[in-house]
């Protein structure tokens, strides 16, 4: 199994994980065009993608999910509500998910789960698969237990780590705003983000990517030494943490089993 981060952050979201033939774009939140030169620069064509999978309605994830679903045929597998709200002329195409239920496609077993976030019906999701798991969860106001057990044992974990509350409470956002951002079903912080992380306890994500963060209220050195912190503190300090970028491409990650079939025999 293979994920890399395109963007994240609340211009944009796109992600990629492919396993064994099955390559699955995860968020569909930046403009076609740069989406499109994205797949090319790791070889990869529209055409070929088994599916677009989104966590909620929101534009930055889902600002040009249709277009690229009508275009090319790839199928969207997201929650009845935001497939709802993305007003799909060809229903073929929908794929709506219920959380808690699996749903193989091709190589990969995709498993939603409910988070809170202010929006109709939004998900996170695991991926499994021969080679690898991974769990990614952004837009949470919170993290519930459920929602926390699902990032146990994965091999990689994308969680938001959004704010860092000082910043966000002294920094230029409207009240309103902030109070939404910092709201139960508004963004994570990124204490919030490390807490849920030492929540495995004994079976942590083997890696992290904070994501989603924000170019206003974070910066990567806040998320990184807080979530550090709460991490060394927990047990937890050998767990590797690195920071996506909001708009550019910047983390690949390969899983020990597909890294060693990768590797030639006698080398
Ligand atoms: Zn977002
Ligand atoms: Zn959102």
């Amino acid at each position: 199994m293979q994920v890399w981060s395109f963007a994240s952050g609340s211009d944009g979201n796109c992600y990629v994980l492919e396993s064994e033939g099955t390559s699955l774009l995860v968020e569909c939140g930046r403009p076609y065009s740069q989406i499109k030169e994205l797949l090319d620069s790791i070889g990869l064509q529209p055409d070929e993608l088994s599916g677009i999978v989104l966590t909620h309605a929101h534009g930055d994830h889902s600002r040009s999910a249709r277009f690229l679903s009508q275009t090319h045929r790839v199928p969207i597998y997201a929650s009845r509500g935001t497939l709802g709200a993305l007003n799909l002329e060809d229903l073929s195409l929908a794929r709506p998910l219920d959380s808690g239920k699996v749903y193989p496609v091709g190589q990969v077993d995709v498993k939603p789960f409910a988070v809170p976030h202010d929006c109709r019906e939004p998900l996170g999701f695991r991926f499994e698969s021969g080679t690898g798991r991974a769990a990614i969860a952004t837009d949470l106001g919170w993290v519930p237990s459920n929602v926390a057990r699902q990032f146990k044992d994965v091999d990689l974990l994308v969680l938001e780590a959004n704010y860092d509350p000082h910043l966000l409470h002294t920094g230029t956002y409207p009240y309103f705003l902030k109070q939404r951002v910092s709201g139960t079903y508004g963004h994570l912080s990124n204490a919030a983000a490390g807490e849920a992380i030492a929540s495995c306890q004994d079976r942590p994500p083997a890696v992290v990517w904070l994501a989603h963060l924000s170019e206003h209220n974070n910066s990567p050195k806040h998320a990184l030494q807080t979530v550090a912190r709460i991490l060394r503190r927990r047990g937890l300090g050998h767990v590797p943490i690195k920071t996506t970028h909001h708009r550019r491409s910047n983390l690949r990650w390969t899983s020990a089993v597909a890294r060693e079939r990768q590797l030639p025999m006698f080398a």
